[in-house]
């Protein structure tokens, strides 16, 4: 027999789900039947008019309290047709990773994560899409948003061969922290690796690789393209080859005839043996092809005008932003957990869901490349953050993420001071988002953190 509290859960993750998937706010409804419950929404009060077959209506079993997921059949349909729990009913809303209690026997939960403090006042109805706070115990539902949960053991196994892939590439101890990116160079049948130049000392270019820099204007450049393992590699392969007396890009190109570059990105949660394949900057991109390795140079990406925002779904934005919160927060890291910011729900909810800024041109001191601010964290950054925060004494929690072959993790701290984080080391945006969203669209310098935890 399934709790109270459990089929509430469902209702509302079904509610966050369906209102992103059919673009209007689904107020969730519970209708009991002799199988079960099916979870349904009335017809939008707007007027919206759902297309005929969208959607999903959700069965939850009577006595197991498996779920059933029917696509596109209105729910009384649906309860006609139920028979009993489907083989695939877990995929869409994944049962928490616990038994079912017996009946009225809530009190054998785990004890819940600490809530948000509450940014509205009023309670908080947990079937119904009205601003509250996110429920006390999102820990234990299985949320479509947030990263996905990993057992506790496969994530340090995971966390281990990454620390120990990032040492045996760096060869030095503290290893680099994540993100990273794992730069493998062939030429004329030798491999050369590099990850991101993370230390506060500058790297050491090759005079060929400097000069390809140096003829793009600082302005074009994308931040911390120097540091970056593409351009890190091509170096160590030149000083290799033909040593430090050969400056010009022609002889490089000579060199690098025939070579393959390879990316592969490493975050937080990666198995280290399936690492995904990394894309190159602007700058590194436009760099390598001027030494002669194959490949288009890159091309601006002029802004298009944002899309306006409409100011109804506020509430069901809000909702959504305190659920993608909460599912963020219940994933813990190996050695932290992100923290619980009480304004980070004002902050990101004129954002929600997400806000994506397509662009890639020369800004004001350097280039300003695509991001997005976004309440929907897909990786796990529990760690990633909290070694940052250690270095700079405020916790952070991560709110979006930059494209462009950045990589990067966009977090703001409790100060409400934003910084990136990338395979080049971590960069203070700006002292608050507004500020940190005019660095990142005018592109702004953006100091880079030190050691020290300054900059
Ligand atoms: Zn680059």
């Amino acid at each position: 027999m399934i709790s109270q509290e459990r089929l509430q859960e469902i209702a509302r993750h079904w509610a966050v789900a369906e209102t992103l998937r059919r673009g209007y706010p689904c107020e969730p409804r519970l209708t009991e039947f002799p199988g079960g419950w099916v979870v349904w929404s009335p017809r939008p009060a707007d007027g919206t008019v759902p297309e005929p077959g969208s959607g999903e209506t959700v069965i939850i079993d009577r006595e197991t309290g498996a779920l059933t997921v029917v696509p596109g059949l209105p729910p009384q349909v649906a309860m006609s047709r139920y028979t009993g729990p489907a083989a695939t009913a877990q995929a869409a809303y994944p049962a928490p990773p616990l038994p079912v209690p017996p009946p009225g026997a809530v009190s054998t939960m785990p004890p819940p994560m600490p809530p948000l403090p509450p940014t509205t006042s009023g309670a908080a109805d947990p079937l119904s899409l009205t601003p509250g706070p996110p429920p006390p115990n999102a820990a234990l539902v299985s949320s479509p948003f947030g990263p996905p949960r990993l057992p506790a053991d496969e994530q340090a196994r995971r966390a281990n061969a990454l620390a120990a892939q990032l040492a045996r590439l760096s060869g030095r101890t503290p290893a680099p922290a994540l993100p990273q990116v794992v730069a493998t160079l062939e030429v004329v049948g030798r491999t050369f690796q590099a990850l991101g130049h993370t230390v506060d000392a500058e790297p050491v270019h090759h005079p060929a690789v400097m000069q390809a820099l140096a003829a793009i204007p600082p302005g074009s450049r994308t931040r911390g393209a120097h540091r970056h393992p593409d351009l890190i590699v091509v170096s160590k392969a030149l000083f290799e080859l033909g040593g430090a007396e050969h400056a010009d890009t022609a002889w490089a190109a000579r060199q690098l005839a025939g070579a393959t570059l390879r990316l592969h990105l490493l975050r937080e949660g990666t198995a280290s043996d399936n690492p995904a394949p990394a894309a190159a900057c602007h700058t590194c991109g436009t760099v390598l092809v001027s030494l002669g390795l194959p490949g288009e140079p890159p091309r601006d990406l002029v802004r298009p005008e944002p899309p306006q925002r409409g100011v109804t779904g506020r509430a069901a934005l809000r909702a959504i932003t305190a659920e993608a919160v909460a599912a963020t927060i219940a994933v813990p890291g190996v050695r932290h957990r992100l923290p619980t910011l009480p304004f980070l729900i004002d902050l990101l909810e004129p954002y929600a869901p997400f806000h994506p800024v397509l662009q890639s041109q020369p800004g004001a001191a350097q280039r300003v490349e695509s991001f997005t601010l976004d309440v929907w964290t897909r990786e796990q950054t529990a760690d990633t953050l909290g070694d940052l925060a250690e270095r700079l004494g405020a916790p952070l929690f991560p709110i979006g993420g930059e494209a462009g072959g950045l990589h990067s993790v966009l977090a703001v701290d409790e100060r409400h001071r934003v910084f990136a984080v990338d395979h080049a080391g971590a960069w203070f945006l700006g002292p608050t988002l507004d500020d940190a969203l005019q660095t990142l669209l005018i592109g702004r310098s953006t100091p880079r953190v030190r050691a020290t935890g300054t900059w």
